[in-house]
């Protein structure tokens, strides 16, 4: 059907203005919108005749489900986060976060600046509800309406964004946090508008560590600072929470140094990988086994991927750089993980670099051999590990950042049995 014919349907279905019917469609259209859809939403625009009560129910937010399409709502506004999108090539900035009332709270994606701020109290007249990450969410348009309340509604929830690392997950908009630059670097990026820099790495704070991006670098984050973020937002990344810097974000140096936990929260195998992937976490069990693909490797030059009979996955035939690498089975009888140690820490476990690993291959005539050493001297051993981890379609992977064998004495261990029963 083309467009002209999309329009006289749905005008002469809604009694409306064909031309001004088709323009709509052709506005939405424009932003990529798929025809169905739009017809949809025009058709709520207009009223659809067919349905007579075009009244948008009142409800509260534990009432509001995927399944309806348009509410009002009386609401507190907890946080009001900035982020620019791309629309056909225009950028646009929309304001998205929480909001709440005594029986829950909900997200919200508003499309036009109702001059929302953390803290209000308001009535919402006709949004939009969009399913998104299997529950409702709000869509603040057009055809809304905002009224300010003079009675303040009594939440809950904290107001405003402040959050600490350990409670962000992704999708969390218009937070604000205290944390320490652990580490930073500049990265050039291929961006929307060509070359651009960007900085990466690790924030902490006294309840955990989490990557971040700025996508503005600012001279107020650099390694050792404390600062004060507002109005980032959280996405995944490699299947942990990143927090994001971007263009709305307001950094600010703190005097006071921000604390930051030296030590990982301690999980078992299972639980970690219920979680979906961790930032930094512990695991404490024992090596059952090594991996193909641990002691000598080699690396493509071009990609760094571990090359096989001297072939690359993407870059064919190439002349391998030599590492060390381990990959170990980490079992705690909960479930296992494997467990891989970069150069460094290989060479440790292994005691000897790389060098030492390339003569030692050379007299066995058996590059093998390292990794047979390796395996010795860590299979059927107790370590506590320390790493990041991700969950693929491959199975559970930490990287690890120390890897130490458990030597924790047997009272501390008989505590922590009891504090885990207990819980
Ligand atoms: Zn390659």
């Amino acid at each position: 059907m083309e467009l002209e014919d999309h329009a006289e349907e749905l005008a002469s279905a809604l009694g409306a203005d064909k031309e001004e019917v088709k323009a709509d469609l052709e506005n939405l259209l424009s932003y990529s919108v798929p025809v169905d859809e739009a017809k949809e939403s025009l058709r709520r625009k207009y009223g659809d005749g067919t349905d007579s009560s075009s009244e948008i129910a009142t409800k509260q937010i534990d009432e509001i489900t995927t399944s309806d399409s348009n509410v009002s709502t009386t609401v507190r506004v907890l946080s009001v986060g900035q982020r620019s999108i791309q629309y056909n090539g225009d950028n646009h900035v929309i304001f998205e976060g929480e909001l709440a009332d005594e029986t829950g709270k909900i997200s919200y994606t508003a499309w036009e600046d109702f001059g929302l701020e953390a803290g209000e109290t308001i009535t919402i007249g006709n949004a939009g509800v969009r399913e998104w990450e299997e529950k409702p969410e709000l869509n603040l348009g057009e055809s809304t309406d905002i009224e300010r309340e003079e009675t303040t509604l009594s939440v809950p929830f904290e107001v405003g964004g402040d959050a600490t690392l350990a409670e962000l997950e992704p999708g969390d908009r218009g937070i604000n946090v205290e944390v320490r630059v652990l580490e930073c670097e500049t990265k050039t990026i291929n961006g929307r508008d060509g070359e651009t820099e960007i900085l990466s790495g690790e924030l902490g704070d006294e309840s955990g560590r989490l990557p971040f991006t700025d996508w503005e670098p600012r001279a107020e984050i650099e390694e050792g600072a404390s600062v004060r973020i507002e109005n980032t937002f959280i996405r995944e990344f490699r299947g942990v929470p990143s927090v994001n810097v971007s263009e709305f974000s307001s950094v600010e140096r703190l005097d006071q140094p921000v604390e930051v936990s030296a030590t990982a929260p301690r999980y078992s195998v299972r639980d970690a990988i219920a979680t979906g992937g961790l930032y930094d976490v512990e695991l404490v069990g024992n090596v059952v086994a090594i991996r193909d693909g641990s002691g000598l490797i080699e690396r493509c030059p071009e990609c760094g991927r571990v090359t096989q009979n001297g072939q690359c996955r993407s870059h064919g035939e190439v002349d391998g750089e030599d590492d060390l690498r381990t990959k170990a089975i980490l079992d705690d009888g909960t479930g296992t993980v494997t467990v891989i140690l970069d150069e460094e820490l290989t060479a440790e476990v292994y005691g000897g670099d790389l060098a030492a690993a390339m003569d030692h291959a050379r007299d066995a005539m058996d590059r093998e051999v390292v990794a047979e050493d390796i395996a010795s001297k860590v299979v059927g051993h107790e370590y506590v590990v320390r790493g990041s981890l991700t969950i693929d379609d491959y199975g559970a992977n930490l990287e690890a950042s120390t890897f130490g064998e458990h030597d924790e004495e047997p009272a501390t261990r008989a505590e922590q049995f009891l504090a885990e029963v207990e819980q």
